[in-house]
């Protein structure tokens, strides 16, 4: 690619803005300043004050997203979960984005990458990627929720395509772990709401075969270099 191209699409400027930034001989492939922006080179060769170029190979990062961000760039809607990302990935061509959403209320995990073919591999409801939810619920989950959630024959309001089994676990009176395999707008609260529950505050530990573990709250951790699940 050229080398020009290579540094807008990594966030460093418009086209215009890198090339000055190569005429200024910050720029070095291979160790030596390269002050041709038309210089087709691999991004692996090249330094830009010293430092090799952040993830030139693509992003993909697990965030831990607080209650209260907003997976979305619109500038009025309050916090949203690029807030916690590093300010210049905005400017990156692709730009990393969410892997589907979570509301505002929701917490846990989020992936976050540039890599358009796993996005769609995970949100698209032909790969049934299980997503699991702690739900905090209003009142004790019945048997009869359990069966209808499991049943495949849930509809929810204005709705008329039934929702996919899901599986739910009973952690105690008042908590509980469901597995979806798709992606509908707030499904877990409108499935609960549907069987005459009400969910208090819901949180994602697990899309896939990747969880949170210890990764605290509003941070994210790179796994742009670990193979993909699944
Ligand atoms: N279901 C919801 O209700 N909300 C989310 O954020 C995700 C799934």
């Amino acid at each position: 690619m050229r080398l020009d191209r290579l540094l807008a699409n990594l966030g460093h400027g418009s086209r215009p803005q890198v090339q000055r930034l190569i005429k200024t001989g910050r720029v070095l492939v291979d160790g030596a300043p390269v002050k041709d922006p038309a210089r087709h080179v691999d991004a692996a060769a090249v330094t830009l004050d010293g430092e090799a170029l952040d993830h030139a190979g693509g992003i993909t990062v697990l965030l831990h997203k607080p209650a209260g961000h907003v997976c979305s760039h619109a500038e009025d809607e309050g916090p949203s979960v690029y807030d916690l990302l590093p300010p210049m990935w905005a400017y990156r061509s692709p730009r990393p984005e969410t892997v589907g959403r979570l509301d505002r209320e929701t917490s846990g995990l989020l992936i976050v990458t540039d890599d358009h073919q796993l996005l769609h591999r995970l949100t698209s409801p032909k790969h049934h990627v299980p997503k699991v939810y702690v739900a905090e619920l209003a009142r004790p989950v019945t048997d009869e929720l359990v069966t209808t959630f499991a049943s495949g024959t849930l509809v929810l309001r204005e709705e008329f395509e039934p929702c996919a089994p899901a599986q739910v676990r009973v952690l105690d009176d008042g908590r509980a772990e469901v597995t979806l395999t798709e992606g509908r707008y707030h499904q877990v609260r409108r499935m609960f709401a549907a069987c005459g529950n009400h969910v208090e505050a819901l949180h994602r530990t697990t899309v896939g075969t990747w969880t949170l573990d210890d990764l605290p709250v509003g941070e994210w951790c790179d796994v742009s270099e670990r193979p993909t699940p699944s």
